[in-house]
């Protein structure tokens, strides 16, 4: 069996009590060394054998997969696995070969970078709606998920893998529709012993980015949830508010 695992966004205790039994358990670990915290590698029982995936392309770790055979194996991506993980390719490839998986899911970045802000990406009024995305880098995205059409929609937006390309991403976001001053974050290593967090608005954060050497390993929040000012209170915790738990309050 192959448990996929997500390994959280970066503060050793972030990954589930699930995930952290099967890392303990595992004989061979195949962990993304780009992102994974190496104190999660102390985890391992004695005699683990353990790759580092950032340096193997896909062959080579089904290669270690299908040798392990019969043996507890953990494949370890940051954050959860479900974002940009690149674990359908290797699903497939198990599949392919009848070898069973599961998957453990993880605390994602994204939600580890809105605990670092004290943020509520959902703010009633404000922004109902989340956009996780990437601007197209070497790797493609469809014309019709361009930033600037979702800029469009004025929402929260999580903006993954694009920290290299800040001034572009900003000039996109006010092209497709963001005010130059709509609040935006930084968030770098969220989670991390080393995390930074800059905010700034839509217009600076190309220059935000460069003042702090920041070139990779972050997340940028833009939308005016991000000032977490200006919304309504929620209907749900309302005294006047019935539910099917809680009487309304005269
Ligand atoms: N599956 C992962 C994302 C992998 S893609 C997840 O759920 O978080 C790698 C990108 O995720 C990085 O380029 C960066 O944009 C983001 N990322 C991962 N960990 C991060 C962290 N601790 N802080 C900020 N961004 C992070």
């Amino acid at each position: 069996m192959v448990h996929i695992v997500g390994a959280g966004p970066g503060a050793v205790d972030l990954i589930t009590v699930r995930g952290l039994k099967l890392l303990r358990q595992a004989d061979i670990l195949i962990y993304a060394g780009s992102l994974v915290n190496p104190e999660l590698l102390q985890e391992t029982k004695e005699g683990c054998q353990i790759y580092n995936s950032a340096d193997m392309t896909l062959e080579e770790v089904m290669g270690v997969i299908e040798e392990g055979e019969g043996v507890a194996i953990v494949r370890l991506h940051t954050g959860d696995p479900c974002l940009y993980g690149a674990i359908r390719e290797q699903m497939d490839e198990m599949d392919a070969r009848g070898i069973p998986y599961e998957i453990c899911p993880g605390v994602s970045s994204f939600c580890g970078a809105a605990a670092a802000l004290e943020m509520e990406y959902t703010l009633p009024e404000i922004a109902q709606s989340v956009v996780i995305t990437r601007i197209e880098g070497r790797t493609k995205v469809p014309e019709r998920e361009s930033i600037r059409s979702f800029a469009a929609h004025q929402s929260t937006m999580v903006i993954f893998l694009s920290a290299g390309m800040m001034e572009r991403l900003s000039e996109e976001l006010i092209a497709g529709g963001y005010r130059e001053d709509t609040p935006a974050a930084i968030v770098y290593k969220a989670t991390w012993p080393d995390e930074k967090i800059l905010r700034c608005k839509v217009a600076e954060l190309g220059a935000a980015a460069k003042q702090a050497g920041i070139r990779k390993t972050a997340l940028i929040i833009v939308g005016n949830a991000v000032n977490q000012k200006g919304y309504l209170r929620s209907k749900l915790y309302s005294p006047d508010f019935e539910t099917e738990f809680r009487k309304a309050q005269q």
